[in-house]
């Protein structure tokens, strides 16, 4: 079977590992911060703090932002569930904005629409995490504007798209946004096993992120509330104290995981370098097959974390059920990206409907995922292109 996506994995990578191994910390060792450091420095924001996944960064940021009870979170339903349920976790509630018909990503359009009529009836969100859909990024200058309008927040979901550019500016550096928020899963652009990141150009952001993510407690006697009994004496706090400012939670990833992703990001640009190869050579080798292939706006460049191609027959996914059975048949790991969130069961016993995110339904009843990663070779994507060219001609 060919799958969808895979990581590579190399000696380099290997030895950093068990280098880690063999260290005398193997978690909240010096590799966290270096870590940090280099992915700050790809990124170019000034702040990263290193997570166990992406979802527990997704969280964290959503508390650092002040998301409480009785507040809400807007994404879009064509994304992984974690994008929302970060709102579930603070107490918050979740309302989602339809996708762009051409880029499948946040529509600006919509959520501009959405903003009118929820200050007119006094809801408007805390925070709106756009999600750079497949690796291409969201229009995020516009969202910016539209949040300086409307006050609110912005949570990027950066987890597909590592490495992608937008007007020359690279994801992750918070330039149109309060945070953004990395993945380190298998699938995505470099791995550390598990992992995620949440990076900002916010010095106090980044200090709540770091003590959210270790039980509420910070170490730096610049934050300590409580050093009155050592300053009225004038004495520094005791070598050995701490504080714990509020309850937190252990998000923290360790130093085995960071020895991986720290390896893998040297080879950040090569990955993207050849799945963007790979996407143009689907781009070429699809041309005239009944298929919606993706589009890639002027201005973008897309990690191609997946490539996504949509077989929309009107008949309300029958037909992509088919290719999806036929591929697999062949040994071709095809997926979906997404079914809508609003769809999912937890989320129908919120209130939400089929209806009510046309594009989304749209997207997610079409939407087949090919093979994409960096060590496809040629030959393996000529075979799934093949396949496909057969299963589109017989059914
Ligand atoms: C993978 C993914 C996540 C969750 O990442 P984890 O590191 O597995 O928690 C969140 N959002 C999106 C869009 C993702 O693709």
């Amino acid at each position: 079977m060919i799958p969808y996506a895979r990581q590579q994995v190399i000696q380099a990578d290997i030895e950093a590992v068990v280098a880690a191994l063999q260290a005398d910390f193997i978690t909240q060792g010096p590799l966290i911060p270096r870590f940090e450091q280099a992915v700050a420095a790809k990124t170019g924001c000034l702040h990263a703090v290193a997570f166990n996944s992406a979802t527990s960064a997704l969280h964290a940021a959503c508390l650092a932002l002040g998301l409480g009870a009785g507040e809400r979170l807007w994404t879009v339903p064509n994304t992984f569930v974690a994008s929302a349920n970060c709102a579930r976790y603070c107490g918050a509630s979740v309302d989602f904005v339809d996708i762009d018909p051409a880029t499948w990503n946040m529509s600006t359009v919509d959520l501009e629409a959405r903003l009118v009529r929820a200050r007119r009836e006094r809801r408007l969100p805390k925070i709106v995490v756009p999600v750079h859909f497949a690796g291409q990024p969201t229009e995020q200058e516009r969202i910016e504007a539209l949040a300086r309008e409307y006050g609110f927040r912005v949570l990027e979901d950066a987890s597909h798209s590592l490495g992608a550019k937008r007007q020359d500016e690279r994801v992750g550096s918070c330039r149109w946004s309060d945070i953004a928020v990395l993945s380190f899963h298998p699938v995505k652009i470099i791995t550390s096993g598990e992992g995620g990141m949440a990076l900002t150009n916010d010095a106090d952001l980044a200090a709540s992120l770091g003590m959210i993510r270790s039980h509420g407690i910070t170490r730096d006697p610049r934050r300590f509330q409580r050093p009155a009994a050592a300053e009225l004496d004038g004495s520094e706090p005791d070598p050995w104290y701490y504080e714990q400012q509020f309850l937190g939670f252990n998000y923290r990833l360790t130093d085995i995981h960071a020895a991986l992703g720290l390896s893998q990001l040297n080879r950040l640009e090569d990955f993207v370098v050849r799945r963007n190869h790979l996407a143009s050579r689907y781009q070429a080798a699809l041309q005239g097959l009944p298929l919606r292939l993706p589009t890639v706006q002027t201005g973008n460049i897309s990690a191609f974390h997946l490539y996504v191609v949509r077989v929309d027959s009107g008949d309300g996914g029958r037909f992509r059920r088919q290719v999806f059975n036929a591929m697999r048949q062949r040994g071709i790991g095809v997926n979906v990206h997404y079914l809508p969130v609003h769809l999912q069961p937890y989320y129908r016993a919120l209130g939400f409907e089929p209806g009510q995110f046309p594009e989304s339904e749209a997207h997610g009843a079409g939407a087949l995922t090919l093979p994409l990663y960096p060590d496809l070779t040629d030959a393996q994507q000529d075979q799934v292109v093949a396949a496909l060219r057969q299963v589109l001609a017989h059914g």
